[in-house]
């Protein structure tokens, strides 16, 4: 029987429809509109296109947005004095700095100089490190992750006490999303590119994540029957078929999964949507907390 599809799109939808009434009761409050503040170094046509929709999707749910552009040559003590700047700045709450910075640029060193209640993608050192620790709670989380957490709890997936594994352990996807569910009392295994028979972990998932970067890499013959596959894979394939040339697909043999799984995620319109949506709630947590310390 084929799974059940997780709409990514529908669900981002009503995150951000709640963004909007929380947005609207936020100004009413504070006479202020919450504002997220975007850093593009440089002129990466992907990094302009994702600033773009995340502005727009700012406005779409009446927050404010606000694009510093700063050229390709633009030197490390350049960004690192707008992001002071944008720090010290009561009118943005938010502070997100587009990866990745062009050659040259040390992005640690200004991810690690944005102000920790601005941090609206939760990559902040001390954001991730209370994320992992047992009963801290971070200030914010990263989008993607909670994105994944929020596509399973909104379709009443139940975590707590299942086995979860994740495939991938990068600082923005794999770690974080691993302590979510461990948090949520998932048991979780982290698996890498040097795991040993990576389909047997798999294989013993009621829930996988897949964030691996790889197309289809997940065959659907590694999926328990029944389990729920969340795949935050984005990888272009060649299509001669496609006016652009090239189609989207995820880390997860979508054909073959879906005929295994209890529930999937498609690619697009699976994880994709839920970040930009997430980044709404961070940057409105970030204007309460805000208003809070008023
Ligand atoms: P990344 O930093 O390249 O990390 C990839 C992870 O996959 C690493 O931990 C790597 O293991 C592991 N891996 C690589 N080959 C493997 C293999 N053969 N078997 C098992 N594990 C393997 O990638 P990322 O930034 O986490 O992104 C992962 C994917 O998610 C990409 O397709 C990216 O485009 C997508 N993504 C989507 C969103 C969204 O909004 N939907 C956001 C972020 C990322 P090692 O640690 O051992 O190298």
């Amino acid at each position: 029987m084929a799974a059940k599809l997780i709409d990514g799109k529908a669900i981002a939808e009503a995150v951000r429809q709640e963004a909007a009434e929380e947005a609207a009761r936020l100004k009413e409050l504070t006479g202020q509109v919450p504002t997220l503040a975007a850093v593009l170094v440089g002129d990466n046509p992907a990094s302009q296109t994702y600033v773009r929709s995340k502005g727009k999707a700012c406005e779409e749910a009446g927050l404010g947005s606000i694009t510093h552009r700063l050229p390709a040559t633009a030197t490390q003590a350049e960004v690192e004095e707008l992001v002071r700047a944008l720090n010290a700045d009561p009118v943005v709450n938010g502070i997100l700095v587009q990866l990745p910075l062009p050659k040259g640029l040390n992005e640690q060193r200004v991810l690690d100089l944005i102000s920790l209640n601005k941090d609206v993608d939760g990559f902040h050192p001390m954001n991730i490190g209370q994320l992992v620790m047992k009963g801290r709670t971070p200030q914010f989380i990263p989008c993607t992750p909670a994105g994944c957490i929020e596509l399973l709890v909104r379709s009443g997936i139940e975590i707590a006490g299942k086995d979860a594994v994740v495939v991938g352990r990068s600082n923005i996807v794999g770690v974080p999303v691993a302590a979510l569910l461990q948090n949520a009392d998932a048991t979780v295994t982290v698996c890498h590119s040097k795991t040993k028979d990576l389909p047997d972990k798999v294989r013993r998932a009621d829930i996988v994540v897949a964030a691996i970067g790889k197309p289809e890499y997940v065959r659907g013959d590694w999926i328990k029957p029944g389990a729920a596959v969340i795949d935050v894979g984005i990888n272009r394939v060649p299509d001669p078929a496609a006016k652009s040339g090239y189609k989207l697909v995820g880390d997860v043999a979508f054909a073959e999964a879906v005929e295994v799984a209890g529930w999937i995620t498609p690619v697009p319109g699976g994880v994709g949507p839920m970040t930009i949506a997430m980044l709404l709630v961070n940057t409105l947590q970030a204007a309460t907390l805000f208003a809070d310390s008023r």
